[in-house]
């Protein structure tokens, strides 16, 4: 049995990895795993931020998964960095989405809130017409095996990194209250309702996150063969 650790403490996006995994995957979150260090999430690219905290992770319980209920299977880490681009903000908030009401101010640190953020967005989108509201979704996703596992004899492997997206527009004022992040604000192509008013069934259908989770099936599957 392999246990599969997801490296993010927003319980939002555990919920959706969690329901796109395979039926009976052992998975689980950070809440239990006291004293793992904060990643610092400065590099440039959100495949970059992602192989970074699934590297971090990984090194950590390689020294202390001892500690928790992970000794005797098999381990990998699972991370995922993702956010929002904007044509018309040349690409922003991109690696920055978590921070972006916060960015440029040094009173402040760490991330903004979804709501703050949601009104940064809107406000610099004020009388923008539909057709120049272009933006996407982006989810890098970083695989990464736990060393010091007891392997069972099969191959190790290294990073597996996958990425998907999910292309739509910024609508004028927020729509819906399900979802998380910039949600209530994102019209997939195909749609005329918001990821937060769509709800998660049809947003784990299409949605970034669930093209990078396809893609990494993949990738799995044919390192199987
Ligand atoms: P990360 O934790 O550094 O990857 O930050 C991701 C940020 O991007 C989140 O805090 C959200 O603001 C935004 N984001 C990423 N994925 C989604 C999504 O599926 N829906 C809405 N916002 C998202």
């Amino acid at each position: 049995m392999m246990t599969l650790v997801i490296a993010t403490r927003n319980a939002h996006k555990l919920g959706e990895i969690r329901e796109m995994l395979p039926a009976g995957t052992a998975c689980l979150g950070l809440e239990g795993l006291v004293g793992v260090p904060e990643v610092v999430e400065d590099a440039t690219t959100f495949s970059g931020n992602a192989l970074k905290k699934a590297l971090s992770l990984s090194q950590w319980l390689a020294t202390h998964r001892q500690s928790f209920d992970l000794r005797s299977s098999p381990c990998w880490v699972l991370a995922d960095d993702s956010g929002l681009e904007v044509d018309h903000l040349n690409g922003a908030p991109g690696v920055h989405s978590a921070r972006f009401a916060s960015l440029g101010d040094p009173n402040r640190r760490g991330n903004a809130s979804d709501a703050e953020n949601n009104i940064k967005l809107l406000t610099l989108l004020a009388g923008v017409p539909e057709a120049r509201r272009k933006a996407r979704f982006r989810c890098a996703l970083a695989l990464v095996p736990v060393h010091g596992v007891p392997s069972g004899g099969e191959a190790v492997v290294g990073p597996i990194l996958v990425d998907g997206t999910c292309e739509g527009r910024i609508a004028s004022e927020p729509q819906g209250a399900g979802g998380f992040g910039y949600d209530p604000l994102f019209i997939p192509d195909g749609y005329s309702e918001s990821f937060a008013t769509l709800g998660v069934e049809i947003k784990n259908r299409i949605s970034h996150r669930a093209r990078a989770l396809a893609r990494l099936r993949q990738e799995i599957d044919r390192l199987g063969r």
